[in-house]
């Protein structure tokens, strides 16, 4: 029998190991993180934010998916107050403009797509109803995708009879969101220092100690989490964890930077244009247009982008070039002892999706549930570990896909079709191509409207349909795909134009 003893006596709470937590790095990833820490750890833990003016940060990351609507809530962040700090916009999703040739597009827009009846999702009825014969014939169920198009944006259509079934994520100028975030990091008690590290201690464990400023400040931790980008000082440099290189299967390895004139009308969608060796992007923001353009070094000269860059800006380029190298791949373990790499420091696919942000939003939400206390154990880390993985691989595959069902006739494309695919990314497909179903893996990033907007867009068109769509008879199929149609239609006409909304709402100080 238990002893009373045992029963009686409530558990002695013992101190949490994690009261000194120190940030290294402070761009879109240390201010994202000390920002969510500073919400919700507890108020005794001790918060600190290292980073250094004289190397900066990276400077790009402008696009982003809805999911960071979650995060700015968590926070607190009006919505309308966000905006004008940060002079964004909305995304609706990303137009993929000549990824099967010159003149071809599709959106793959955000929210779902018609509606489900029961378990099987909207698109197994679309295809039941010939949808494959006239694939572009699929966005026209889809809310966000109608007002995307027509350059339109409101949260919804004002009556309340009429759900939008819109989602939406945002364009910003990356510099001005860590700006809001350091403020808002600060005022709850986050502790910034400025300064250039110049070593990281180990202590007999390996686990890191404190790091040392240039200037011989030392800051001592429990918990050091590493988000100094591309440099990854901490996870890379001193703790050595291998970096798993993606570069075969996403060969791109340079970007180019540059901001433009401002567009007019203003559209609420992010366009990816491919390029005979890679892609180039257009961030719409209230007071700039973000471009830049994504190759594979291999096949195309800095001074042959640049050209391109340029050459392909809409108005004046406000600014030079700016060049960015990177390998696509990531840590093979993002928490290894008392080290936390987020961000760049973790790992870089490109910025095709605009997973980057939602990487670290998602890695800080996953730290916030593994949250180490005085009786942590290892299986704990390595869970964090392999949930973090299966996250990246899925994103992963999703990109290939993008390169990999290509109809271009350039080298480069050629080549990208040729590759070898991963097997989980192979079998996603040929599984899409029987029957229209879609595999994922736990909790991945990518739902199934994503994967099928990505797959029909770009002419993996299943043979057949889901056995369960034939439930309906003809003529209540032909009404189910006429109501989506006219619910889509409906909801996108009655939305004032994205500007008019903006203008109304959420204008920056000086585009009023
Ligand atoms: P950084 O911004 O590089 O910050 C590193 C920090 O570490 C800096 O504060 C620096 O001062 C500090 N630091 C480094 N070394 C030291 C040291 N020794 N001592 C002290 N401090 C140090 N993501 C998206 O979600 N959407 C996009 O559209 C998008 N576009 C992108 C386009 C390109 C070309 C690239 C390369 C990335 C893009 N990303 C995008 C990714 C996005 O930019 C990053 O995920 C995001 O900016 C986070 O960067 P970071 O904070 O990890 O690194």
């Amino acid at each position: 029998a238990p002893s009373t003893d045992r029963i009686a006596r409530p558990a002695i709470p013992q101190a949490a190991v994690t009261q000194r937590v120190v940030i290294v790095g402070g761009g879109t990833a240390g201010w994202m993180a000390a920002a969510a820490l500073a919400r919700f750890v507890p108020a005794s833990t001790r918060i600190t934010l290292i980073e250094s003016d004289a190397i900066g940060t990276v400077g790009v990351g402008e696009a982003t998916i809805p999911g960071i609507r979650l995060f700015n809530q968590m926070l607190g962040l009006d919505e309308a107050q966000f905006l004008r700090a940060t002079n964004g916009s909305f995304k609706l999703g990303i137009r993929f403009e000549g990824w099967s040739g010159e003149g071809s597009g599709y959106l793959h827009a955000f929210g779902s797509i018609g509606r489900g009846l029961g378990l099987v999702p909207f698109h197994h009825y679309w295809l039941r109803g010939g949808g494959a014969a006239n694939p572009a014939s699929l966005w026209t169920h889809m809310a966000s995708a109608q007002a995307a198009m027509a350059g339109r944006f409101a949260p919804d259509p004002g009556r309340p009879d009429l759900p939008s079934g819109l989602a939406w994520a945002y364009h910003f100028d990356a510099s001005l969101y860590a700006a809001l975030l350091r403020r808002h990091a600060e005022g709850a008690g986050v502790v910034r220092v400025e300064g250039k590290i110049a070593l990281v201690a180990r202590d007999a464990t390996g686990r890191i100690d404190h790091v040392m400023l240039e200037g011989g400040h030392r800051e001592t931790g429990d918990l050091f989490i590493d988000c100094t980008g591309f440099r990854a000082l901490l996870i890379g440099e001193t703790l050595a964890e291998p970096f798993d290189d993606w570069s075969e299967l996403l060969p791109c390895d340079r970007a180019l930077a540059v901001p433009g004139e401002r567009a007019s009308p203003l559209p609420p969608y992010t366009r990816a244009i491919a390029h005979g060796a890679g892609w180039r992007w257009r961030i719409p923001l209230q007071h700039r247009t973000g471009n830049g353009l994504v190759y594979d070094s291999r096949h195309l000269s800095d001074d042959e982008a640049a050209d391109r860059l340029l050459g392909a800006l809409n108005g004046e380029a406000l600014g030079d070039p700016r060049l960015l190298r990177f390998t696509t791949g990531r840590r093979r373990r993002a928490w290894v002892g008392n080290c936390v790499a987020l961000g760049l420091a973790a790992g870089f696919v490109e910025p095709l999706e605009s997973t980057s942000i939602h990487l670290i939003q998602s890695g800080i939400a996953r730290l916030l549930e593994y949250w180490p206390g005085s009786t942590q154990q290892q299986v704990e880390v390595d869970a964090y570990n392999r949930l973090t993985e299966t996250e990246w691989l899925g994103i992963r595959d999703f990109l290939i896909l993008h390169y990999h069902a290509n109809a271009r006739a350039e080298p480069f494309w050629t080549e990208r079709r040729a590759v070898p695919l991963p097997d989980s990314l192979t079998a996603r497909i040929a599984l899409f191509r029987a029957n229209g179903r879609i595999q994922r893996e736990g909790d991945e990033l990518f739902a199934e409207p994503a994967w099928a907007q990505v797959m029909i867009g770009q002419g993996i068109l299943p043979v057949g349909h889901h056995a369960l769509a034939d439930a309906l008879s003809a003529d209540e199929l032909d009404d189910f795909l006429s109501l989506t149609w006219r619910h889509a239609a409906q909801v996108a006409s009655r939305l004032p134009t994205h500007d008019a909304f903006l203008a109304a709402h959420c204008a920056a100080p000086a585009q009023r």
